[in-house]
């Protein structure tokens, strides 16, 4: 695989208007499923800023902080009775909803044909800690939007319409990412449950039965690939590739792969006063060394596309007046070329045991997570561009450098995966912001995808 996340591949066509078109009467509706009459034209009723800003704002209540942002942790009352308001709208849409073992929400429309597999829509409702109201819950309101658009429009799909709330997929809580999707692939079983902690020492089957939910059941939310024909999930860019460029829609091609390292030097704790700058052994002044080589390593021409990151310093004692003994670091590389990402993890080793030797400190480095970059099926991508394209929205093909839970369902269904632009790339944070007409593109082009994914493999379906 190659690529970075900076080409710009595949410039879709311009339309003359470029707009989102207008959404034929219906007005905005607050959180309460009022589909509108269709519209008398036959002109197709298109997704509503105003209605898509107030679910945002609905759902945002939840988890609030006093001081802004959002903290709705996965596998919290908080995330829970997020699924709830949302589990009540797709129930309100007729839809019915069940919410599985390990917390994810499940709500199908039926298909006009009988016995065939679903296509699925969705996204996550969990934050970071001071996170925001986008990341996540853009995908969870573009579907309740889609949904509440094949009414209005008077759609009856071939195939069942699955929305699927994944529990869980900030990794930000108990270290890993994407818990609700990768429970239902078998990625992760309830072995994992006890293995691990939030910063707190809270397991997650505690965590689990602290919101009445019973761990030891978590096995029968593995989902059959039989029951799946596709999955599509609409979510903030988190970058800003999109903004920059003044595209209004992403698709992803590749989703990174990353390698984390954890890194441990050792020198000599010793008096900051009386001990001469010649005789010192300091594992901090030799970290930094070994950060600022391990960034300039990331940053050499040969790896571009490449992130590195150290996020994470522990420093032993930490006293203003001793040389410091012992440092720990993190170090996350991300690629979407998998044999360059685990390259540089390698070389940043290599370089880092070298610079230990001639500082006469020790170093000891462990490979604490590998994950390899995830190709997405180029066939639903093309269909999505189609889709796109037909709305007259500009798209560009993009990597995404982040994970998310289309990415892990991918390993039973094709799976694709559409960006809107986050203002100024800022994600994660409560600074996080995407425009409601940049989001009602998304669930335009979402919903206009989904239809045509419908079309495209009932008529598969039917010559096979
Ligand atoms: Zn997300």
């Amino acid at each position: 695989m190659s690529g970075t996340s900076t080409r710009d591949t595949t410039p879709g066509t311009v339309a003359s208007n470029g707009e989102a078109p207008a959404s034929g009467g219906a007005t905005p509706s607050g959180n309460g499923p009022e589909p509108a009459a269709p519209a008398s034209d036959g002109a197709t009723i298109r997704a509503e800023a105003a209605r898509l800003g107030s679910m945002l704002s609905e759902i945002a209540k939840i988890g609030a902080d006093p001081e802004g942002g959002v903290s709705r942790l996965g596998f919290t009352p908080a995330e829970r009775d997020a699924h709830d308001l949302v589990g009540g709208w797709l129930r309100d849409l007729g839809l019915e909803v069940r919410v599985d073992a390990i917390g994810n929400t499940i709500a199908e429309r039926p298909g006009t044909a009988d016995g065939t597999p679903a296509i699925g829509i969705g996204s996550h409702l969990d934050s970071v800690p001071h996170g925001c109201r986008y990341d996540g819950i853009v995908g969870v309101v573009g579907a309740v939007e889609t949904v509440r658009l094949l009414t209005e429009n008077g759609i009856d799909t071939a195939h069942p319409l699955r929305v699927v709330i994944f529990a869980g997929e900030e990794g930000a809580r108990f270290g890993e990412p994407c818990i609700g999707s990768k429970i239902v692939t078998g990625e992760l079983t309830e072995r994992d449950l006890s293995t691990m902690r939030d910063a707190a020492g809270v397991t997650l089957d505690e965590a689990l039965r602290r919101i009445s939910f019973d761990p030891r059941k978590v096995g029968g939310a593995r989902w059959r690939r039989d029951a799946w024909a596709a999955f599509l999930e609409l979510h903030i860019e988190q970058g800003r590739v999109l903004e920059v460029g003044g595209t209004p829609v992403g698709l992803v091609d590749v989703v990174s792969g990353s390698t984390r390292l954890r890194l441990e030097v050792s020198g000599r704790a010793d008096h900051s006063g009386g001990t001469p700058m010649a005789i010192r052994a300091d594992a901090l002044a030799a970290a930094a060394e070994i950060i600022t080589h391990a960034e300039a390593l990331a940053r050499d021409p040969r790896n571009r596309g490449a992130r590195l990151t150290v996020g994470r310093l522990e420093v032993h004692p930490n006293s203003i007046t001793t040389i410091p003994g012992r440092v720990r670091l993190t170090v996350d590389v991300r690629d979407v070329d998998s044999d360059r990402q685990r390259a540089l993890a390698a070389a940043v080793v290599r370089h880092a045991t070298e610079l230990a030797d001639r500082r006469g400190v020790q170093l000891a480095a462990e490979r604490i997570a590998d994950t390899s970059p995830v190709v997405l099926p180029i066939w639903v991508r093309q269909l999505v561009a189609e889709a796109s394209e037909a709305l007259g929205h500009r798209y560009r093909v993009m990597t995404s450098g982040a994970g998310h839970d289309a990415q892990v369902v991918n390993a039973l269904m094709p799976a694709g995966i559409v960006f809107v632009p986050s203002k100024d790339g800022v994600s994660h944070v409560p600074e996080e912001w995407t425009s409601a007409s940049d989001i009602a593109r998304g669930v335009d082009v979402l919903y206009e995808a989904m239809l045509r994914l419908d079309r495209m493999l009932a008529a598969v379906g039917a010559d096979s």
